[in-house]
């Protein structure tokens, strides 16, 4: 027997139809590439995406076709991507913070027919668009005033392309599970891999992340994402917030401190999120200005694991819930949210910044799994470590041209690469990247777990473990740091201060201080590069002659 209720195909234009009716006069505002503050509403930007949708059809787009987009978080790159989601195409994120000849890669590998591209990466896409042979058109995101001499013959200004549409348009009448979205892992183990989000998967993502126990955003919220929408998504919010009409504030291409606190401040945002580095900033700002944050109710953290220190400045001095989050590209992103359920509710001070540690419980739709290295599951005791598989509508079930596929398993469980615990109630806590993990004598060593540590330490800006070959333990970990200005900590210092919070087996064998420490395109420790960089390194207790290292062999 089957129910009778409607089918009511989960479209992602729906989203923003029902934004444009329900909370019409709800306003998106962007700091623009061209430089001023420009403000819309949800009406507006509807109408402007239909406008997209219509002006995309006349030029032959259909159904299926890649669109990329090269853009900043702004109210144009948002209407783009429904415009193209709503004549059935699929937005194609770039980033532009990725290599020119991985950009090439990468859009030819998605056979990408258009390219709408803000001002800002212009320069990229004169060098690169003749390598691109499906790459038929760039719409350039400005209007004719701020439009550049470029030596593309099918560049045309956005705002004067999107003119000739009168927005009498209907979107397509799509399956659910066609294609809606594509964006490339970044790639720092071999080429990147494509995934593909359909409309389906889009929509729950989008309501999963509004959840209480998720993101917990309602209508009253003024939301700053600060996550770029070319990296995992902006973590939905370009879906979540109109879906629940709360007020966007678009950051353009300007993330630094002072900026990021401006928008903070005269917009009255109540709830933002972005990758730890970014707070750094904010809060380095907010420490040089004394300035506060009066307006600020939550900070969701994830991308990489959020320092201790950074939790406890948030809540103490300024008074603003900290969210720390995990996920990853192949899940659309959101994979799991520290909030807390009532067992850990009561917690204060330390004891809670020992859960906030933690990357947080999965939300339904996402069901997680730790198994050993002959995939049995592994008890959930907060202690017991291995990789972590998760299942759910808004998680990948194949890459896009079939790369990739050892990741998958004929359970349907998604093997994501990453190295975690879940405790008794739930709480999953990532100690690692499975290549990144030291393993010293037969037992794993956490990376991250040591890196939050030595970070915590009042002179150290930055800081990354890796394991060093050593002739009795295979590996043993080399700290990597990066001295705060001005400040001279020594190993002696460093490792004194670590010594007592972690077993005594995983205190770092050495410290190395450098001058900078490199990074991936999404912001991450490039620890590929720092093994290479230091795969000569003898650590003070290898007696024995080197043998070569693992990256070389
Ligand atoms: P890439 O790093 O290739 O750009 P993603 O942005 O999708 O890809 O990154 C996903 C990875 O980032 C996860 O698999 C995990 O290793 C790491 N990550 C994300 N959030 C956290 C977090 N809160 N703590 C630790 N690691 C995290």
């Amino acid at each position: 027997m089957l129910g009778l209720m409607q089918e009511w195909p989960l479209l992602c234009h729906k989203i923003l139809d029902h934004a444009g009716i329900q909370h019409p006069h709800r306003e998106i505002v962007s700091r623009s590439v061209e430089g001023p503050i420009v403000r819309t509403t949800y009406a507006e930007l509807r109408g402007r995406a239909l406008k997209v949708a219509q002006r995309l059809e006349k030029e032959g787009y259909k159904r299926g076709d890649r669109i990329a987009t090269l853009a900043w978080n702004t109210a144009r790159h948002i209407e783009a991507w429904y415009g193209i989601m709503g004549i059935g195409a699929v937005y194609h994120t770039l980033n532009p913070r990725l290599f020119p000849e991985q950009i090439v890669w990468i859009m030819n590998n998605a056979e990408d027919k258009a390219l709408f591209v803000d001002l800002t990466f212009l320069p990229l896409v004169e060098k690169i668009a003749a390598l691109v042979p499906t790459l038929r058109q760039v719409i350039v995101m400005t209007d004719a005033a701020h439009m550049p001499q470029t030596s593309l013959r099918n560049a045309v200004p956005y705002e004067e392309w999107l003119a000739e549409a009168d927005g009498d348009f209907r979107w397509k009448a799509l399956d659910e599970s066609e294609a809606a979205g594509m964006c490339y892992t970044s790639g720092t183990t071999g080429e990147p891999k494509g995934v593909v989000y359909s409309h389906r998967s889009n929509v729950l993502h989008a309501m999963m992340a509004c959840m209480p126990d998720a993101m917990g955003i309602s209508s009253r919220d003024v939301i700053l994402p600060v996550v770029p929408m070319f990296h995992a998504n902006a973590w939905g919010i370009a879906q979540s917030a109109p879906m629940i009409g709360a007020k966007l504030v678009m950051p353009g291409g300007r993330m630094d401190g002072a900026s990021i606190y401006e928008l903070l401040d005269t917009e009255k945002v109540s709830f933002t999120a972005a990758v730890p580095t970014v707070w750094l900033m904010l809060l380095q700002h907010l420490e040089e200005t004394g300035k506060k944050l009066p307006y600020l109710k939550k900070v969701v953290i994830g991308g990489s694991a959020c320092p201790r220190m950074m939790a406890k400045k948030f809540q103490d001095n300024y008074d603003v819930e900290v969210v720390h989050a995990w996920g990853m590209t192949e899940m659309s992103p959101l994979g799991s949210l520290c909030t807390m359920k009532p067992d850990y509710a009561g917690l204060e001070g330390e004891a809670r910044l020992d859960i906030e540690e933690k990357q947080g419980h999965a939300p339904f739709g996402v069901e997680m799994i730790v198994t050993d290295d002959h995939n049995r599951p592994q008890p959930w005791d907060g202690k017991t470590f291995g990789r972590l598989k998760v299942r759910g509508p808004a998680v990948a079930r194949a890459y896009y041209g079939g790369a990739g596929k050892e990741q998958f398993d004929e359970e349907g469980w998604f093997d994501t690469g990453d190295v975690a615990h879940i405790d008794p109630n739930g709480y999953m806590q990532i100690t690692d990247r499975a290549k990144d993990v030291i393993k010293s004598g037969g037992e794993w060593i956490s990376t991250i777990e040591l890196e939050n540590l030595a970070v915590s330490h009042p002179d150290v800006a930055e800081a990354a473990v890796i394991g060093v070959r050593h002739s009795k333990w295979d590996e043993r970990p080399l700290l990597v740091v990066v001295r705060k200005p001005g400040r001279e900590p020594g190993k002696a210092d460093i490792l004194g201060f670590m010594k007592d919070k972690v077993a005594k087996w995983w205190l770092p064998d050495d410290v190395a201080f450098v001058d900078e420490i490199p990074h991936t395109a999404t912001g991450k420790i490039q620890k590929t590069t720092l093994r290479k960089q230091f795969s000569d390194y003898r650590l003070p207790t290898d007696e024995t002659e080197r043998l070569p290292d693992r990256e070389t062999l």
